[in-house]
């Protein structure tokens, strides 16, 4: 029977994962990719991820890792960035932080002089004023 250890711990985010800690893990999760429960061959690329991300605050920790084969990790990825954006943009409106528009617009455009009560109206079109013909 095995002795039973600690899990491990990384001191800080940082912290690679030990080859060690990388063998319990492949043992724990049987060789299987977490995402897709593909068998991962041996031979094939495979990597410890972290099952709840460090940037979304995930510990680094040996219960948080798990196996992701080549195919699974930038779908991963591309979830985790996600979720991050997200989380940022939420927090920064809840901040009141206010993203700087990339591009300004013209605005309105100027007004042309006002006309006075002393200034003489100019006609808008030319003639008289005829009443209609009704037959
Ligand atoms: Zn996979």
């Amino acid at each position: 029977m095995a002795r039973s250890v600690d899990a491990w711990q990384g001191k800080t985010d940082d912290t690679p994962v030990p080859p060690r800690v990388r063998l319990r893990v492949w043992d724990r999760e049987a060789g299987k990719c977490h995402r897709c429960r593909r068998d991962i061959p041996v031979g094939d690329a495979w990597i410890i991820e972290h099952r709840h991300a460090l940037v979304l605050g995930g510990p680094n920790a040996e219960p948080n890792l798990c196996l992701t084969c080549s195919w699974c990790k930038p779908l991963k990825d591309a979830e985790d960035q996600a979720a991050k954006s997200e989380t940022a943009r939420v927090r920064s409106k809840h901040l009141g932080i206010q993203p700087q528009p990339s591009m300004r617009s013209q605005g309105f455009r100027k007004a042309g002089p006002q006309n006075k009560a002393t200034k003489p109206r100019t006609p808008k079109f030319e003639g008289d004023i005829m009443a209609r013909r009704t037959t």
